[in-house]
């Protein structure tokens, strides 16, 4: 699977640094955000080094979509179903993204508000 040594989530994909991990496939991880937002706070990631949504090809579309099958997954697991959850992806710097490998946040257990900040 592709690397980027300079990468942290890569290095996290890699067990170079430790992290909560919640799930895991042959496509993705997912572990707890070390700043968590919400009391569940889930950061959903491919092992594919893909720095953002404007970097994808096609043939990451189902991979992609799969972080969102993993969020719902852990979602239920989770106990969000019934209040709802909020998936979040910055994408850019004025966006918010501070690590570029693509990754979804998923947040719940609380009121969200909108228009996001
Ligand atoms: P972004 O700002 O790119 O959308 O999200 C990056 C997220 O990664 C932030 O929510 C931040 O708290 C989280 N994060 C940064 N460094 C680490 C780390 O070393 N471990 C974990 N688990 N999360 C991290
Ligand atoms: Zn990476």
């Amino acid at each position: 699977m592709s690397a980027d040594q300079g990468c942290l989530f890569c290095k996290i994909i890699a067990q170079q640094i430790p992290a909560k991990t919640v799930y895991e496939d042959q496509l993705a991880i997912a572990f707890e955000d070390i700043n968590p937002q919400a009391p569940v706070h889930v950061l959903i990631v491919p092992r594919k080094h893909i720095p953002d949504i404007s970097s994808m090809t096609d043939k990451d579309r189902e991979l992609v979509g799969h972080l969102f099958w993993v969020a719902a997954k852990l979602a239920s697991e989770n106990g969000l179903i019934g209040g709802g959850y909020r998936m979040v992806i910055n994408n850019g710097r004025e966006a918010g993204q501070t690590v570029f490998h693509i990754h979804l946040h998923l947040l719940g257990g609380r009121v969200f508000a909108w228009p996001p900040g």
